[in-house]
């Protein structure tokens, strides 16, 4: 039996890329100061700045929205009712339960009521309906943290998202996006800054987090998520950690400590400006979202 190596007490919980074993309670005590060492290193945010946490009702942006929380920080949660059945009605569920436990609100946005629901934007949109859901969250996200006086969105995206788009990325050596694969996008130009605190907490590790603090999260998957490439490239990812524990961490940290600066240089302004009918960034005359909205009058 491993012992906590804090405490000594007998646990079942290892980190096996950190060799550390930890009882519950310390391995809460360890995983938030995980997070607060990723905000400090990255600047993230101050005590001063309120926070939007863009929560799905799954493990990772609930694990982020409370440990955020504990940590003395200002965050709120926010959700977006996309209309799918029960896992919209699951996913807003478990979030309005955490806002109580944790006190602080959660905002839901009704995308049907207030825009389009996204199998109706489908029917007349034939890009994959990932692409149409990611577009519309992005938009709306930053409206309303815009709205509700927030400067810092803060999502959920963990260690293994963020080396399945930085794999893929590199394959194809797609250096549009791997100049932006940061975990701080600034401000500026209509955009709040955007950030990812469990950019180095994997998966598992917000797992395990959330079964500790028995915070209830929807277990299944959204229902059009079948058939994404990044599933693929996951499993893949899995088979070289469980060879090589740290394999992750290294390829992602140093791919942000040596490669990301140099892709910085020489960079111009990205050309954002506002959207010609609703105001809102874009990079064409007119943005994505309002292109939608054509589509869908017709
Ligand atoms: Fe939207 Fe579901 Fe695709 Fe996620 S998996 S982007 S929630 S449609
Ligand atoms: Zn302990
Ligand atoms: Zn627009």
């Amino acid at each position: 039996m491993r012992r906590c190596i804090k405490c000594k007490t007998p646990t079942g919980i290892f980190i096996p890329h950190h060799k550390l074993s930890l009882c519950k309670e310390h391995y809460v005590e360890w995983y938030q100061q995980r997070v607060e060492t990723t905000i400090r290193k990255f600047r993230m945010f101050t005590r001063d700045d309120r926070i939007l946490v863009a929560v799905s009702g799954g493990k990772d942006s609930l694990a982020l929205w409370h440990a955020l929380v504990s940590l003395g920080y200002e965050a709120d949660g926010f959700i977006i009712d996309l209309g799918f059945g029960q896992f919209s009605e699951d996913s807003i569920h478990v979030s309005q339960k955490l806002a109580s436990s944790l006190g602080r609100p959660l905002h839901v946005m009704d995308l049907n009521k207030e825009f389009y629901s996204i199998n109706e934007i489908k029917k007349k949109d034939r890009r994959p309906i990932c692409s149409i859901c990611g577009t519309v969250k992005r938009y709306f996200i930053n409206l309303y943290a815009k709205k509700l006086g927030y400067q810092v969105v803060a999502t959920g995206h963990n260690l293994d998202d963020e080396v399945a788009v930085l794999l893929v990325n590199t394959l194809s050596w797609n250096v549009e996006y791997l100049r932006r694969q940061y975990p701080v996008l600034k401000e500026g130009n209509g955009f709040v800054r955007k950030i990812k605190p469990l950019c180095k907490t994997t998966e598992m590790e917000n797992r395990t987090y959330v079964e500790v603090n028995e915070i209830e999260f929807v277990e299944y998957k959204c229902p059009y998520s079948k058939g994404a490439t990044s599933i693929e490239y996951k499993k893949f990812i899995e088979d070289l950690e469980n060879t090589s524990p740290g394999t992750k961490l290294r390829f992602y940290s140093e791919f942000l400590r040596k490669v990301y600066p140099l892709l910085q240089k020489g960079v111009e302004d990205q050309g954002v400006k506002p959207c010609k009918v609703c105001g809102e960034p874009t990079s064409g005359e007119v943005c994505a979202v309002c292109l939608i909205k054509q589509k869908m009058s017709g």
